[in-house]
């Protein structure tokens, strides 16, 4: 069984991790936190002992780490002691902590795909650019690396595995719509890093339809959805990491993500990238003084850390899923509905953050329950959903259904589930670790 987590990187996921970590330290044992500026670490750390998070009496320590020297990265999990590390720094740093996860045994989980800082939007197959050309690596030395474990991705792919498994026989299509109709009051901010956040959308935004890869430009497509809570909400088609592995890991022929944008933020960015400044390409200034415009915007908006306290409003995230079932054709949503102000209360970072930082945790758990340690790199949509979903209902991210039958909330209390390993006949199982190792 594993013990003992490392969490890397200290902004708005990485504290929703942390608290959450504490508050199941009975079962993760020691949680160390390490970044490049430790004093971010110590007001996690300070953060979870005063809202007295953690379980049981037990070791909770900040470390200063550059987390993109593997050395470095190597050495801290071997003094830790740590067997898990979640990484929830910035996508820049995957590979290298992967690699020090490997050459240590300890198993890896992140929520984003690897960027390499010198490309922006880079163009498909993208988990096969970096992570999945260490998938023999990983297996050969029995490293459990769980990629993209957030909430898109992450909790998207186990919601597309759950409606392949038990809600059709054949899918057509999953289109993932992401809303975030909270505000912060702020003139304008991004919810995430926004060096991260342009990156996504400067070039061209690609999409899976109808087996092959499409592209447009960002904002150039857009779609009202009729969704609940939030109410009709208009999404635009954008490139996202699961897109492609849903699409090659399910053999779904349609995969789409929607992402909800304000006009507002639409104007902003318009100006923003017309003006040259989401550029990643340094510029010189009259003074002879080199500026990179991207890293420039970045310093001057808002850390998005600092919007949760005025955080409020709910996020409405879940995939809308078409396909045959018993001969007929057949769609709904299986989604779930988190509160800003919930999340502030709960842990001090907003919505966003929360509904990454808690599948993160629950990914983890399930490691040291042995129920997702399956001893090689999978995404998620790869592993059984139901202990990942009934964790989430109990910690903070519950899931709901609108169907033909109406809207209700899932519960996960059978044991038995009918799944099929993608590729295969359907069959009925056990949930547990044996079926994770057998299908994972
Ligand atoms: P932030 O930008 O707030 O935090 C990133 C952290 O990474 C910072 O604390 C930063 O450290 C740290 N970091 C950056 N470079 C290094 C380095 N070389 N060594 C050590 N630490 C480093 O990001 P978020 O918390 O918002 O997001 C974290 C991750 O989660 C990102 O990968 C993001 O893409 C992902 N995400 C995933 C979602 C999902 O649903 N799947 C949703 C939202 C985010 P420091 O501050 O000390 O400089």
């Amino acid at each position: 069984m594993k013990k003992n987590v490392l969490i890397i990187g200290a902004g708005g996921v990485a504290r929703v991790v942390a608290h959450k970590c504490a508050r199941n330290n009975d079962l993760l044992g020691d949680i160390h936190i390490a970044s490049r500026t430790v004093e971010k670490c110590e007001a996690i750390v300070a953060s979870v002992r005063e809202k007295k998070a953690l379980k049981v009496a037990g070791r909770f320590k900040a470390h200063a780490l550059d987390a993109m020297d593997p050395e470095a990265t190597k050495a801290l999990i071997e003094k830790t002691g740590a067997r898990i590390v979640i990484n929830v720094g910035s996508p820049f740093l995957n590979m290298s902590v992967l690699s020090a996860c490997i050459d240590t045994g300890a198993a890896y989980i992140d929520t984003a795909i690897h960027e390499d800082p010198m490309k922006i939007c880079e163009t498909p197959p993208w988990y096969a650019n970096y992570e999945w050309k260490r998938r023999e690596e990983c297996e050969k030395a029995g490293i459990t690396a769980i990629l993209g474990a957030g909430f898109d991705p992450g909790v998207v792919n186990a919601y597309a595995r759950l409606a392949y498994d038990e809600y059709f026989d054949s899918i057509e299509s999953v289109d993932i719509v992401d809303i975030n109709a909270g505000s912060h009051g702020r003139y304008f901010a991004t919810n995430f890093d926004p060096e991260i956040n342009f990156r996504e959308f400067t070039g061209k935004v690609w999409s899976w339809q109808e087996g092959e890869w499409t592209s447009n430009s960002m904002f150039e497509i857009g779609k009202e959805w009729d969704l609940p809570v939030v109410g009709t909400q208009k999404a635009y088609l954008t490139g996202h990491d699961e897109v492609h592995s849903l699409s090659h890991v399910l053999k779904i022929p349609t995969v789409r993500f929607w992402m909800g944008f304000g006009e507002h933020y639409i104007n902003v960015f318009t100006v923003l990238k017309n003006l040259g400044l989401l550029s990643e390409q340094p510029v010189r200034t009259a003074e002879g003084q080199e500026v990179v415009p991207l890293k420039l915007v970045k310093a001057v908006l808002p850390d998005p850390g600092s919007l949760a306290p005025d955080y409020a409003g709910k996020t409405c995230i879940g995939d809308f899923v078409r396909g045959m079932k018993d001969g007929r054709q057949r769609e709904l949503f299986i989604y779930n509905v988190a509160d800003h102000e919930e999340a502030y209360k709960e842990v001090g970072s907003q919505g966003i953050s929360y509904t990454a930082g808690v599948p993160a945790t629950a990914a983890a758990m399930l490691i040291a329950s042995g129920e997702w340690d399956v001893g090689k790199m999978a995404n998620v949509e790869e592993l059984l959903p139901r202990p990942f979903l009934s964790l989430l209902n109990r910690i903070g991210l519950p899931t709901r259904i609108r169907d033909e039958k109406g809207d209700r909330a899932l519960t996960f209390q059978s044991a038995v589930q009918h799944t099929r390993a993608p590729g295969e006949g359907r069959k009925a199982a056990i949930v547990g670790a044996d079926r994770a190792r057998r299908f994972g």
